[in-house]
C-alpha cells in the first residue's frame, strides 16, 4: 500500500522535517506512543490518563461517556493502522485510567461540551503528537494546506494525516526493530505526481 503519488513530496518533506528537527534524531524519544502500543507485548489495550482539572464533581455517566468518546477518538487514527505494514493489532482499546504520566491535555470545558461531537478535531490534533506528528507553524509542506496536524485547517484526521501516521510507523518500528524486512517506505520516493488521484 502506498500513498496517493500527489502526496508523495510533502510527507517526504515532512519526514526530512522531522529528521533535522527533532531532538536525539527523533528516534532517541523512548516514549512515543508507539513505544506505548509495542510495550503492551500483545494484549493490544492501552491506558490512557484522565485527569479531572476540575474540582465540579463527575457522575459515572460522565465518566462512561467521557470512556467511549476518547475510544471513538483514537479509532479515528487506529483504522488507518489495522492491517497496515506488519501494523501486529487489528484492534487497540483505549482504557481510561484515572492516573498516569502521559495522554494528551485537552480543556475540560471544551471535551466535555464536544462529546457528542463526530470529530472532536483538538483532542485528534493531539492524539497526532502522542504519534510523534509535528505541528506546522512555520511552513507547510508543498501542496496540502488542511489537514488536522495544521492547527486549524481541518476539522478531521484526513488522508495526508493518516499517511504521516503511517509514515511513522514504517521509520520507527524498523528502528526500534520491532520488525525487520523492507517495506515500500514513502519516504524514498519523491517521484513527481504522475497525475493519478
Ligand atoms: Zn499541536
Amino acid at each position: 500500500m502506498e500513498p496517493p503519488s500527489n502526496l508523495a513530496t510533502p510527507l517526504k518533506q515532512v519526514w526530512d522535517h522531522c529528521l533535522a528537527t527533532y531532538s536525539d534524531g527523533l528516534f532517541g524519544f523512548k516514549n512515543y506512543g508507539w513505544d506505548q502500543i509495542m510495550a503492551t507485548k500483545g494484549f493490544s489495550s492501552i491506558n490512557v490518563c484522565v485527569r479531572w482539572e476540575s474540582s465540579v464533581s463527575v457522575t459515572e455517566a460522565q465518566r462512561t461517556q467521557v470512556a467511549q468518546t476518547l475510544n471513538k477518538q483514537y479509532q479515528k487514527w487506529f483504522q488507518y493502522l489495522y492491517g497496515y505494514d506488519g501494523f501486529p493489532f487489528s484492534e487497540i482499546k483505549v482504557n481510561v485510567v484515572e492516573c498516569c504520566d502521559w495522554g494528551q491535555q485537552v480543556g475540560r470545558e471544551y471535551y466535555m461540551n464536544n462529546l457528542n461531537t463526530e470529530n472532536i478535531h483538538i483532542l485528534l490534533h493531539e492524539i497526532g503528537h502522542t504519534y510523534g506528528l509535528d505541528d506546522f507553524y512555520d511552513w507547510t509542506p508543498t501542496g496540502v494546506s488542511n489537514f488536522i496536524m495544521l492547527a486549524g485547517s481541518a476539522a478531521q484526521v484526513t488522508e495526508f494525516d493518516y499517511w504521516m501516521l503511517r509514515n511513522w510507523w514504517t521509520e520507527l518500528s524498523r528502528n526500534r526493530g520491532w520488525q525487520t524486512g523492507s517495506s515500500n517506505p514513502t519516504t524514498t520516493t519523491t517521484t513527481p505526481n504522475d497525475g493519478a488521484e
